[in-house]
């Protein structure tokens, strides 16, 4: 039976990029995969004809149409905006899950060859710090929203238990800096621990994030699917990578509702661009990946054995993982690949056996979590001050007086700072001042606010606010170090 024809956008982007995307397109050519490419251009030569986004609206048009995409490495060049073009289509798209396989290759040998290393990291692609909210808050102190939603945890999180499923995967561990940010990494800790009930045969875990870099350096091969935010996951999916071998092997896919993106994780490595040197292994394993989005299992099995047969054998290998002095170039391991097609490996495990990826959909709409009940208790204003603390304690104290807030202390980069706790605080000029209600408020408070901020900036700066509310009698806010 003929295979229905799917079409790719095809990027093949900067550098080697024109490389190891024509030596992908060939090995998944011979290995009998139905795809029609849809060619279209991004990164340095859109940025330098003054494009900001390094992304032209026909490729991000050919990739809403097709909704499948593999893409090479791009490049920011200097003074050409500031935007990646690939991050620029993470957004565009919503691509909300990475997803980075790590397996030990044949032949590419690490201080951990030999482990049957065999995991999955799935890190949440776009909240976290890479909103990317950013303000001076005073000329020496920078301030980062960490904005972590419970729909963003829930999508990724049932994306992560969808492919444990379809990879046949029986555990996954949610990583997480929960003891420390506890509404934030909490927020993704508690949605875990709520949805994993409903996914029996696979056992959840929890491992907080510092403890999981430790324990993928020391017992890697505990781990099946690792979850986690977006800032976390950056950092523990290059390390999982250096694991196996590298950014230069290491496939990933970037997934949404709408779109999915598969590229490597490796840049344009200009030092060896047009000389037929580049490794298209990483390439060729996210085109593995997307031959399975497209639900074309054979073509991908077939081409991730003959890659490990390749490998095994170590004959025709480029020149970063080739036995020294015996490396060789793009189109000889392209020649062997190929000829490859239909092996199966011998001293690793050959390619799993996948069952489709049943995407939990999120259509698109305000999600919003009704509160149960909801009441303002305070207000925490940030003062950019060089006083002493007792001093401006002494002065807030003075400046509230009759109005509706009182102070109920001081705080400096969250530590308390007054009342005084002793000890020897290092203090800047960004203080967190904490007013409580002296009584409940009927209303917004807005007038209360008005007349609390007048009274604070006769002799203060203030630079933000943040309303202290309980959702259904919960305090939606934390307690500084040292606060009663
Ligand atoms: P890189 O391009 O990954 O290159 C670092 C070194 O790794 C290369 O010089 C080369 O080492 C080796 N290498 C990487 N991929 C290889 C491959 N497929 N085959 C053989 N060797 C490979 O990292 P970079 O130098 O930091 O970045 C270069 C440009 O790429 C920058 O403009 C950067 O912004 C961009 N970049 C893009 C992406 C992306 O689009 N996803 C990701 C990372 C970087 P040898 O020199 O030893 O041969």
């Amino acid at each position: 039976m003929t295979k229905p024809q799917t079409t790719v956008t095809a990027i093949a982007g900067d550098g080697i990029g024109p490389e190891v995307m024509n030596a992908t397109k060939a090995v998944l050519a011979a290995a009998g995969a139905n795809i029609a490419w849809d060619d279209a251009v991004a990164g340095a030569e859109v940025f330098r004809a003054g494009i900001a986004t390094g992304c032209p609206q026909d490729t991000l048009d050919s990739i809403a149409r097709n909704g499948v995409a593999l893409k090479g490495p791009l490049e920011t060049p200097v003074g050409y905006g500031e935007k990646s073009a690939n991050v620029t289509l993470r957004k565009y798209f919503e691509l909300y899950a990475n997803i980075r396989p790590v397996k030990e290759l044949p032949g590419v040998i690490t201080p951990f060859s030999g482990r049957n290393i065999d995991l999955v990291v799935v890190r949440e692609n776009v909240e976290d710090l890479y909103a990317g909210i950013e303000h001076m808050q005073t000329p020496g102190v920078a301030q980062c929203l960490k904005l972590i939603t419970e729909v963003g945890s829930e999508r990724i999180l049932r994306l992560a238990f969808a492919l444990a499923r379809a990879e046949k995967r029986t555990k996954i561990a949610c990583s997480t800096k929960a003891n420390i940010m506890k509404l934030t990494e909490g927020m993704m800790k508690k949605v875990f621990e709520r949805i994993s009930p409903e996914y029996p045969g696979i056992a959840p875990s929890h491992v907080i994030i510092d403890n999981c870099a430790h324990q993928l350096v020391i017992n890697p091969e505990q781990f099946d699917v690792i979850v986690t935010t977006n800032m976390n996951g950056d950092v523990i999916s290059d390390l999982a990578a250096g694991l196996v071998g590298g950014l230069g092997v290491a496939p990933s896919s970037n997934i949404g509702d709408k779109a999915a993106m598969f590229e490597a994780v490796h840049g344009s490595a200009p030092q060896i661009a047009g000389k037929g040197l580049a490794n298209p292994t990483a390439l060729l394993l996210s085109a593995v990946m997307m031959l399975r989005h497209i639900g074309d299992f054979e073509a991908a099995a077939s081409v991730e054995n003959a890659l490990y047969v390749t490998l095994e054998e170590g004959r025709d290998l480029t020149g970063d993982i080739a036995p020294r002095g015996t490396g060789g170039g793009t189109d000889a391991y392209v020649a062997r690949l190929i000829a490859n097609l239909g092996r199966k490996p011998t001293t690793v495990a050959a390619a799993r056996d996948y069952a489709p990826l049943e995407m939990p959909h999120w259509p698109p709409g305000t999600y919003a979590i009704a509160a149960a009940s909801r009441e303002m208790v305070g207000l925490d204003v940030f003062i950019e001050s060089e006083r002493e603390p007792t001093n401006l304690g002494a002065s807030l104290v003075m400046a509230t007086e009759g109005s509706a807030f009182r102070l109920n202390g001081l705080t400096n980069r969250g530590v308390q700072v007054w009342p005084p706790m002793g000890g020897n605080t290092f203090v800047v000029d960004h203080f967190c001042a904490r007013f409580l209600l002296r009584k409940p408020l009927v209303g917004e408070g807005v007038a209360e606010i008005a007349d609390l901020l007048q009274r604070i900036s006769r002799q203060h700066r203030w630079m933000h606010l943040e309303k202290l509310q309980t959702f259904g009698g919960i305090d939606g806010f934390t307690k500084a170090q040292g606060e009663g």
